[in-house]
């Protein structure tokens, strides 16, 4: 459990972001300090005109030594009624519009700054947070805005109420405003409650995403596990923190708004008493001072709630900052060669471990030719995804050398390598949307016949004529509408619709039926020549149709050759190779 301190830094993290919104909050500012001078002119020809009809007198004033007709204050009241509601609107207007900037700006600076981030980054994501952060965070940090837009419509309009008041009566004025401030300093402490109160529900409320995206992940394990009940029973925990937390600050946030109310009437009705004794012959001066505090009264309420919003939200802000921040620190490498092409692979004496006392892989070489097939096989946790992700650039091996047609793999540019390579994962992840959607992947230029092709290419064109809509049928969220060969075959159209020169396959088939496993070995076969493959597989009838074997166990590259030549050099080929003709079946992996 840590969270950070509050105070100040807080507070500060907001300025600079409204510092980045200076045209917008100058905007709502002229807008609502304009409106609040209108509506105090209205409020003091309102209190002149009624004193007027109530003693039958035809003129108004002197206000600041201007007397006018009551029919003049009439049409001067309208005018000050419309221009009040125009700038109001326009203030609300101007304050919207920078919630949706603010929200926009700093959801894509996350998004963006996630992306940017290193794999190694993004792999270390605690599950779930990404995802709170992106919504519920940033939805409050919209609250924190708008709380701040009010704050300061308020306390604009209160300057401008406080300013009429004071061409009328300086010394009322003055004594009011000496309260105000009095009763806001009163109120600091329980600020302060609130602020630490939200740190505590944000933390709270992270906990509980971190469980409900274990809850989406987990429901397979739930259901045969039996642990529904007790799984129940730690969400319900979890829950309860969270609205416990959520609760407080909020009882806090409500409570000082009450409070400073009942502080403000208090002072008033002590006005009204001081007055009173002190004796005074302007009766419409004295009820236009009133009407004008006691609408200052119904601003300070605002303020003083708005204020609390704002330090109940702003540490979600801070929160979103620093994981953006975190993002920003860990880059992903961004090389600046481009090698002639994406082949031979050379890989020379690779080395690489997720901690210093550990190598995941331990002077591994082995090269990759143009359009050749690799395949790799080894027990489970010796290397085999550790070995496809630093091909793919995504981690920078400690040491040794993976070059490309001679040039540095980690001077490469990231988008070259991109371009001409492609990644088939174990589990194929699909997007909402259509089969077509799925394959183009986001990128633009890859027209109907590519689609076409490549679908041919991964033994999927069949299937997808026999769809109620073909390449436009829509698979439903993460193609729950699909099979599993069905979703891997689109995940490998994905991978070869880019025409890449070198595709890595990790276990594409360990969890396919033997008819998608013998479709998928035809691709494998089909692409042999012209696309190099390095293939992570599970079972050997994949494994035989490669050009090439790499067995790796415990980090180390214990035997490679072709599948024929392995058969009398390595052991732990012919031991898989034995367990496929037996009844386990395929049992390379472990
Ligand atoms: P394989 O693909 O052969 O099953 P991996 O490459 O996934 O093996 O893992 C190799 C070793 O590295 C294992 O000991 C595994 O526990 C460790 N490892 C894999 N991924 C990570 C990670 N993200 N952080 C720390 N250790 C990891």
């Amino acid at each position: 459990m840590s969270y950070k301190p509050m105070g100040q830094g807080h507070r500060g993290v907001l300025r600079s972001l409204l510092a980045q919104h200076r045209g917008r909050v100058s905007l709502v500012t002229l807008t609502s300090f304009s409106g609040a001078i209108f509506e105090a002119g209205l409020l003091v020809l309102l209190t002149g005109l009624a004193v007027n009809f109530a003693s039958g007198g035809t003129q108004l004033g002197p206000y600041l030594g201007i007397t006018v007709s009551s029919s003049l204050a009439i049409l001067m009241g309208l005018g000050a009624l419309i221009l009040r509601l125009v700038f109001m609107l326009a203030s609300v207007m101007v304050s919207t519009g920078l919630t949706a900037e603010v929200t926009l700006q700093q959801r894509r600076a996350l998004a963006a700054a996630y992306l940017a981030s290193s794999w190694s980054r993004q792999s270390a994501e605690p599950p779930g947070r990404l995802q709170e952060l992106m919504t519920s965070s940033i939805a409050r940090v919209a609250l924190a805005i708008q709380a701040f837009n009010s704050l300061l419509s308020s306390a604009l309009s209160l300057t401008a109420l406080m300013l009429t008041s004071l061409l009328l009566n300086a010394m009322t004025t003055i004594a009011a405003l000496a309260a105000l401030v009095a009763i806001g300093l009163l109120l600091m402490p329980i600020r302060r409650l609130i602020r630490s109160l939200s740190s505590k529900w944000r933390h709270a409320d992270m906990e509980f995403a971190s469980k409900v995206s274990e809850l989406g992940a987990l429901g397979l394990e739930m259901q045969t596990f039996g642990v529904k009940g007790s799984f129940l029973d730690q969400i319900d925990e979890q829950t309860q923190r969270a609205t416990q937390a959520q609760q407080r600050a909020q009882i806090m946030n409500a409570s000082q708004s009450q409070l400073y109310i009942s502080l403000a009437f208090a002072t008033i009705l002590g006005g009204i008493a001081a007055s009173s004794s002190i004796g005074s012959a302007d009766v419409s001066l004295i009820g236009a001072i009133l009407l004008l505090m006691l609408r200052s009264l119904s601003y300070g309420q605002n303020i003083a709630s708005a204020g609390a919003a704002v330090s109940t939200y702003t540490p979600f802000l801070q929160q979103v900052r620093d994981l953006t921040a975190e993002y920003t620190a860990a880059p992903a490498p961004v090389g600046q060669l481009t090698p002639g092409s994406a082949t031979p692979i050379t890989v020379t004496d690779l080395t690489f471990g997720y901690s210093e006392d550990r190598a995941a892989l331990d002077a591994v070489s082995f090269t990759i030719d143009k359009g050749e097939s690799v395949g790799v096989i080894g027990p489970s946790g010796s290397g085999k995804s550790t070995l496809a992700q630093l091909l793919l650039g995504l981690r920078t091996p400690n040491s040794g050398l993976i070059s490309v047609d001679g040039v540095n793999l980690d001077e490469i540019e990231r988008s070259w390598w991109a371009d001409h390579t492609a990644f088939v994962p174990q589990d194929a992840q699909l997007i909402s949307g259509t089969v077509a959607d799925n394959i183009r992947f986001f990128r633009t230029g890859i027209d109907d016949g590519a689609l076409i092709r490549a679908a041919k290419a991964a033994n999927l064109f069949n299937d997808i004529q026999a769809l109620p809509q073909g390449f436009d049928t829509d698979i439903g969220p993460r193609g729950g509408q699909l099979s599993g060969g069905q979703r891997q075959r689109i995940s490998i159209a994905r991978a070869l619709v880019g025409n890449p020169s070198f595709i890595v396959m990790d276990e594409p088939t360990s969890a396919l039926d033997s008819k998608s496993e013998n479709l998928i070995t035809e691709t494998i076969n089909l692409l042999k020549g012209s696309t190099a493959v390095l293939l992570i597989a599970h079972r050997m009838s994949t494994i035989n149709a490669c050009d090439k074997v790499l067995v790796i166990e415990q980090g180390k590259l214990t035997a490679q050759g072709s599948p024929e030549s392995l058969a009398s050099s390595s052991p732990f080929y012919r031991h898989a190779q034995g367990s496929l003709t037996g009844e386990v079946g395929p049992a390379v992996d472990g």
